[in-house]
């Protein structure tokens, strides 16, 4: 059953690869802007999604799929995922407000039930909140079904909460599915993935999250941070680290709004 539905995922893939390049070869840009440059795909989604020529710039009209943002713009994104979480949100925001720097927040659903008054502190202080599932399946372990719900059922979530609507969704492991694809596109999300994995779950001192972040600075990049899911005081130390090095690379750093639309 797991393999045949991996397969039908294969396929659904391919032909929206196939549909990707179709729509490139079919617009003329106008500016940079508005295309997707496709690069730097993490390893574990280059085995279930089908990958472009890096250099290929392709996007869909509904239901986008970014890896980074354009080059164009003196901007990059910083991302943190698995929260709100009580005790490192807060920190990082605290860090974010004393260098005026805006973020996005890829919540999961049953941290932002536990605690709305952080969800709510995160959109109070200007950032962005995205929707990163109800419960942070595996997305191979559950079926389609399921994974529908984990993104509708976050979006509404994370919609009356905040009061907003909710742009992104970000699949947990990057682990990419039909399902997921097909309840972005009904309500109207983008799927976001990365650029920059400077990898702060496996809690490396925070110096090294600075440095893995810093060599990879260029702009358009999404940087993938954990403000959840484990401890996280490395990464609310290497926090202002990585932000003077976007500094000192003359870049702002900003929500994925503002990178991408
Ligand atoms: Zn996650």
């Amino acid at each position: 059953m797991l393999k045949r539905r991996c397969i039908m995922n294969l396929i659904f893939l391919y032909i929206l690869a196939a549909g990707m390049v179709y729509t490139a070869a079919n617009m003329n840009f106008t500016t940079l802007d508005e295309a997707v440059t496709i690069m730097a795909v993490p390893v574990e989604v280059q085995s279930i999604i089908p990958v472009p020529d890096s250099k290929t710039e392709t996007q869909v009209m509904a239901g986008r799929i970014f890896w980074i943002g354009s080059e164009r713009k003196d901007q990059i994104a910083l991302t943190f995922d698995d929260g709100p979480n009580p005790e490192y949100t807060p920190q990082i925001l605290a860090v974010l407000d004393k260098y005026h720097v805006r973020a996005t927040f890829f919540m999961v659903g049953e941290m932002a039930q536990q605690y709305p008054k952080v969800v709510r502190m995160v959109i109070e202080q200007g950032h962005e909140v995205a929707n990163h599932t109800m419960n942070h399946p595996e997305a191979p372990k559950v079926d389609s079904q399921r994974l529908r719900q984990e993104v509708l059922g976050e979006a509404q979530l994370l919609e009356q909460i905040s009061g907003k609507k909710i742009h992104y969704f970000r699949p947990p492991y990057g682990y990419f599915d039909a399902a997921y694809f097909q309840a972005c596109r009904d309500n109207n999300m983008d799927v976001v993935l990365w650029s920059i994995v400077p990898k702060d779950w496996e809690q490396p001192p925070a110096e090294i999250i600075a440095r893995r972040v810093a060599a990879e600075i260029r702009p358009g990049a999404i940087v993938l941070l954990h403000d959840g899911g484990g401890d996280r005081r490395q990464t609310v130390k290497a926090l202002p680290l990585i932000i003077e090095a976007i500094h000192a690379k003359g870049l702002q750093a900003v929500t994925l709004s503002q990178l991408l639309e």
